[in-house]
């Protein structure tokens, strides 16, 4: 992955997340708050933003860092914290221009460490654990059988894809869904979703891409109004 490949696929997220605010909403008014889209998109607006400056940050890391960093000051919620933190893990482990899937399932784990740290989910809990877990570990697979690039996000999107499914089942241990108890169950987890966007975002970029930051020049105003989010 280069910072063209970081950047289309974080502006591929974006998209992903503003097309599906309205379902994230809808899963998360039905266990949660119902903020979960909006929140998303609201973070995701200010990623854009960064994205569209001529001069973004210059490693794979400093992108990925500055992508936490504005998650986590405008997200808002757990996903917020969790996102934020997640993606300036992932940052940390990529100071480099370039990087091989070998890095980059390093990286993937060191996320997947910080929502573990953070949130302590364990399988089963109905989180955003539910469907990184799953995807970290597909990608880690095809990695170790001597997959490339292409194999592994594909791998890790369908795992992302499976593990946001299985979610619905479960009865939520973890965050707002829990205070449900039993009636948590049914019903697809709103950060699984989101995970399953992330981690399908990558491989659209990397087997269909390009889809670079070109479109869209002109932002929605609510990134200047944004900063009653981080609750
Ligand atoms: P809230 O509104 O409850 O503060 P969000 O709506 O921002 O949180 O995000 C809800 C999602 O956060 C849940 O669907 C779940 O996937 C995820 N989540 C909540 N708690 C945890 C946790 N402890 N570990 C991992 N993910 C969690
Ligand atoms: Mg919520």
């Amino acid at each position: 992955m280069d910072k063209a490949l970081a950047r289309a696929w974080l502006w591929a997220f974006a998209m992903a997340v503003e097309e599906g605010e309205a379902r994230l909403t809808a899963l998360d008014s039905a266990i949660g708050d119902g903020d979960h889209g909006v929140n998303m998109r609201r973070g995701m607006l200010h990623v854009r933003r960064l994205l569209l400056k001529d001069e973004p940050p210059g490693t794979v890391g400093e992108l990925l860092g500055m992508t936490g960093l504005l998650l986590r000051d405008h997200v808002g919620g757990a996903a917020g914290v969790l996102y934020g933190s997640t993606f300036q893990a992932m940052g940390a482990a990529l100071p480099v221009h370039r990087a091989g899937v070998a890095q980059l399932t390093a990286a993937l784990e060191a996320g997947l460490a910080t929502v573990v740290r953070l949130g302590a989910a364990v399988p089963g809990d109905k989180t955003i654990f539910d469907a990184f877990a799953p995807a970290v570990a597909a990608f880690r697979d095809a990695s170790t059988a001597g997959g490339d690039l292409r194999a592994a996000v594909t791998a890790a999107a369908e795992a992302a894809e499976a593990g946001a499914r299985s979610t619905v089942p479960m009865q939520a241990r973890k965050g707002r869904a829990s205070y449900l108890g039993y009636r948590s169950i049914g019903h697809l987890d709103p950060g699984a979703a989101s995970t399953e966007m992330l981690f399908r975002s990558l491989a659209d970029e990397v087997t269909q891409g390009p889809l670079r930051p070109a479109d869209g020049r002109d932002l929605p105003d609510v990134v200047n109004e944004s900063s009653s989010a981080g609750k």
